[in-house]
């Protein structure tokens, strides 16, 4: 770790050429003002240079993205699996080979190079869906939270926040009778026994009332999915969820071989028995959510759980196309996570969703720039338990993502500077590329696209993943 560490502590300002603000959509002249971690002052239609020391942001300013879904780890197969044919289901293979050679060092490595190539692309909060916990044979390491250690570690390393949401992650699948086969192989690391066993480990993370693990850290909870986590094991997770206010997040219906081993084993669908568990609700997020009833939306709308969609690593994966529009209009917020990282960049996420839809119903404008935006930003950080997060308002989290309008892909795009074309260019035309300062709760992490606090991500990345992959 290297460069500046500025202090979260004083009063900081800064000047930004546009800046999208919650309800008054894109405004010229913004000064920013933050006394520590928190926004103390927004103020619209002052000219530069407003007093010494603000900073000036050239572009368009955002607050945070949030990336609601990531498996650090899955970063190190960028390139491998996208070789050859095959499904989900031998992706999952590979993923596999990956998981069983990580060892805590290793991991943390290559997390911090993950969550700064993220930082890079204007991530400043990720959601951590964990579950890589044990030693390779399933016996616990003498702290048997040290693999979720190393990923806090690697997010203040890398400068941004973290949501641990610590996956339970029981059984190794249903057999298409609905049979619960017992964990095999790599997933052996994932297994906790049963719920208690998981709940004990997960307090041993050692959350204050809040759910707090650090000031950038809180805990949250995930049941892997229906394929890994019997129904009647679900309860004791969603009462720790009850206890801390924690986020609790699911993989759901992401393949149709789920919903048919899910109908067998309950005689329900996945989204029912999430429902039945009490896993549904305003702290409740259902990752994919692609192949649903309309029922299934009924009831995810109705109970407003979070939808977070992945489209790149859906597309990647072969998954399907989910109904993001008839979730979003039932009642589900969305978020986007980028999940496999097959690649790493929240506009990308964010505009699949309305693209995928485009190509679904051959019609377009599901979703405006603003929603997609809001997608990305306050409902992603909301979703992992940062609601104080996602908004340029007095109060909210000091988290600033600058996008320069002046490179090529965006030079010309948004030439009236103001109004609602400024932000409908960043959210279908911008890419990570395009980031060029990051602030994290007050604290500058990238400026002019370099990492402040990891030397070369690049480098980092490539030394992670050979260590890894041999
Ligand atoms: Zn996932």
């Amino acid at each position: 770790v290297t460069g500046p560490e500025a202090p979260a502590s004083g009063v900081r300002r800064w000047h930004a050429g546009l800046a999208w603000l919650p309800g008054q959509g894109v405004q010229r002249d913004v000064l920013i003002e933050a006394s520590g971690d928190r926004f103390s002052a927004v103020g619209t239609g002052v000219r530069w240079p407003p007093s010494p020391g603000t900073v000036r942001l050239n572009g368009l300013t955002l607050p945070g993205l949030a990336n609601a879904h990531s498996h650090a780890f899955h970063r190190a197969l960028r390139g491998i699996t996208q070789a050859g044919r095959g499904t989900f289901w031998t992706w999952r293979e590979r993923m596999y080979q990956v998981a069983a050679r990580l060892d805590p060092d290793s991991y943390l490595a290559l997390a911090r190079a993950v969550y700064a190539e993220m930082a890079l692309a204007g991530v400043t909060c990720v959601g951590e869906f964990h579950y890589l916990h044990h030693g390779p044979d399933g016996t616990p390491y003498g702290d048997p939270n040290l693999m979720g250690r190393a990923m806090l570690e690697a997010a203040a390393e890398a400068g941004i926040r973290i949501t641990l949401l610590d996956t339970c992650y029981l059984t190794g699948g249903l057999s298409s009778a609905g049979i619960p086969e017992p964990l095999a192989g790599p997933q052996r690391r994932f297994g906790d026994g049963d719920a208690q066993h998981w709940v004990a480990r997960v307090d041993a993370l050692g959350p204050d009332a809040r759910g707090m693990l650090a000031p950038h850290a809180r805990a949250g909870a995930a049941i892997h999915s229906v394929r890994a986590v019997p129904l009647q094991q679900m309860p004791a997770i969603i009462a720790w969820s009850h206890r801390y206010g924690a986020p609790v997040h699911a993989h759901l219906s992401e393949q149709r071989a789920e919903n048919e081993a899910c109908q067998a084993a309950y005689g329900a669908s996945p989204a029912e028995v999430l429902y039945r568990a009490g896993a549904l609700g305003p702290r409740g997020t259902v990752v994919h959510a692609t192949h649903l009833s309309d029922h299934d939306v009924e009831l995810l709308g109705g109970s407003q759980t979070c939808a977070c969609f992945c489209p790149t690593t859906e597309a990647d994966l072969a998954d399907g196309i989910g109904p993001a529009h008839a979730l979003a209009s039932a009642g589900s917020p969305l978020s986007v996570g980028s999940d496999s990282h097959a690649r790493v960049d929240l506009f990308e996420e964010a505009r699949g969703v309305e693209l995928t839809q485009r190509l679904v119903t051959e019609r377009r404008g599901h979703f405006s720039g603003e929603e997609l935006a809001r997608a990305a930003t306050v409902a992603g950080q909301a979703c992992l338990g940062w609601p104080d997060a996602g908004e340029i308002v007095p109060g909210a989290v000091a988290d600033l993502v600058t996008v320069s309008l002046d490179t090529p892909r965006l030079a010309g795009a948004a030439s009236t500077g103001a109004g609602a074309t400024v932000l409908e260019a960043v959210m279908f035309a911008a890419t990570a590329a395009d980031v060029s300062s990051v602030v994290v709760g007050g604290r500058d992490v990238v400026r002019d696209g370099q990492h402040l606090l990891v030397d070369d991500v690049p480098a980092a990345l490539a030394i992670a993943i050979r260590a890894v992959l041999g």
